[in-house]
């Protein structure tokens, strides 16, 4: 189909590497939860569209002190997929028609990402419970957008008996990924037990950290991804899109951060990946003070910015990334 066709190399030149169509879509969610009705309408169809933020950009420095923002927290990369959806959107309207209304973006959204991602082909499900692209592995957001015509919709490789087509070659007992994971969190079936996953929790799901949750923290501000380290999809060269939308560096000062008002951590990660409105002061402290105390004495900072106050200190660091 010639719009299909056109309408998927324009989303590859946007900088997403795969693009799958839903054809009608209608959202699978729970009618009691509390959902805005925009996220219950279905569309004629769904483009959804992975994103990556690859393993070549943002290389931390090496550790000197101070508490970690793994890299794919070091972009809003959520905000860039949409900011490049939007753009599409306006050239999809005035070239094919439709209203401004009828191509809504889903990232991040209540919608579960996931089973359509799997249903259209956008990658398959790994044992560590995340979406697995051939492109970029699993180090991809993934965004959609409803379109108001009808598509030929994208399937699946079928692969009847096998939930996991791309993890045959690790150890079904006890695969990378669920080794790799600090906690137990990764059950290795496709599904994670929340309740044991330090990134869940430092996310500001829950104000109260587990003691063993909170012992194998380490020095982490925000960003758990051993379990996605430890995968072999992501341990090849994957090129990211390059992104200015909210950076932020590899490492900050926890104490620092513990000692600003609300009011001084809402701006300083206004944009940013830590700017989410769920995570919020409380949980940036929360996580800070977690970070801290699994940092040596005298490393909360890195080297060469001791002088200077917690907020000017803050500034510091990201004026001169
Ligand atoms: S994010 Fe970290 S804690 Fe959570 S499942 Fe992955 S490795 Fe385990
Ligand atoms: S580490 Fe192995 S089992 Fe785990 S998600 Fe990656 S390929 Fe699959």
């Amino acid at each position: 189909m010639a719009l299909k066709a056109a309408i998927r190399t324009m989303v590859l030149e946007a900088g997403f590497v795969r693009a799958r169509i839903l054809s009608p879509f209608e959202p699978v969610i729970d009618p009691h939860a509390p959902i805005p009705p925009s996220y219950r309408t279905g569309a004629p169809s769904l483009l959804m569209a992975a994103l990556p933020y690859g393993n070549l950009h943002d290389r931390a420095p090496p550790w000197e002190g101070g508490a970690f923002i793994a890299p794919f927290a070091r972009r809003n990369y959520y905000r860039e997929g949409v900011r490049r959806l939007q753009k599409l959107g306006s050239v999809f309207r005035a070239r094919y028609g439709g209203k401004k209304s009828d191509f809504r973006i889903l990232c991040n959204s209540p919608v579960p990402e996931k089973p359509l991602a799997r249903t259209a082909g956008l990658g398959v499900l790994g044992r560590n419970g995340l979406i697995i692209t051939p492109e970029a592995g699993s180090l991809v957001i993934i965004a959609a957008m409803t379109l108001p015509f009808p598509l030929e919709p994208d399937r699946a490789e079928p692969e009847p008996n096998n939930p996991f087509p791309w993890c045959g070659h690790c150890d079904p007992v006890e695969p990378p990924c669920v080794a790799a994971c600090p906690t137990g969190a990764v059950r290795g079936d496709g599904s994670l037990d929340r309740t044991r996953c330090i990134q869940w929790y430092a996310s500001g799901h829950e104000s109260a950290v587990p003691r063993e949750i909170a012992r194998n923290w380490g020095r982490r501000l925000y960003g758990c991804t051993d379990c996605q380290d430890a995968c072999r999809y992501n341990q090849v060269p994957i090129r990211g899109v390059s992104s200015d939308e909210g950076p932020l560096p590899a490492y900050l000062d926890p104490v620092a951060l513990g000692t600003l008002r609300d009011e001084e951590l809402k701006a300083r990660f206004k944009g940013t990946a830590l700017g989410l409105s769920w995570l919020g002061p409380e949980g940036i402290r929360r996580n800070a003070r977690l970070a801290a105390q699994s940092l040596p004495a005298g490393k909360s900072l890195p080297g060469g910015f001791s002088g200077l106050s917690g907020v000017s200190l803050l500034f510091a660091y990201t004026s001169g990334y």
